[in-house]
C-alpha cells in the first residue's frame, strides 16, 4: 500500500519499507558508505535494534514507553493540587503551586 509521506516521513528506495522519521531511515541501515557494504537491516534486525512497527506501518526508532505509573507513584501525585477535582480557582492567587 502507497503511503503519503509528509514532514519527515520517508520510504527506504531499495527495502521499499515506510519510516516516520529520517532517524529511523538512518537506523535501519547499516555498513560501510565506501565498500558497497551498505545494507537495509531486516525487520527481526531492527525490532533487535529497539525499533518498531507501528500498526499503521511506520517504522520507529524506538518504541515508546507504554507502562503506566505504578500505583504507589500515581497515589503520590494525587495530593497535588494541580491534579485535583474538582477545579478551584482563587481569584486573589491565580499562581496554583505545583509541585
Ligand atoms: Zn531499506
Amino acid at each position: 500500500m502507497t503511503k503519503i509521506l509528509r514532514g519527515d516521513r520517508n520510504q527506504c528506495p531499495t527495502c521499499n519499507l515506510y519510516f516516520n522519521s529520517t532517524l529511523a531511515f538512518t537506523k535501519h541501515r547499516i555498513g560501510d558508505y565506501t565498500t558497497a557494504q551498505r545494507r537495509c537491516l531486516i525487520e527481526s534486525e531492527m525490532l533487535d535494534k529497539g525499533m518498531s512497527l507501528k500498526a499503521t506501518g511506520w517504522w520507529v526508532s524506538a518504541q515508546m514507553p507504554t507502562e503506566r505509573l505504578p500505583q504507589a507513584k500515581l497515589a503520590d501525585l494525587l495530593p497535588n493540587p494541580c491534579l485535583t477535582l474538582p477545579f478551584q480557582i482563587n481569584a486573589s492567587n491565580r499562581s496554583i503551586p505545583c509541585r
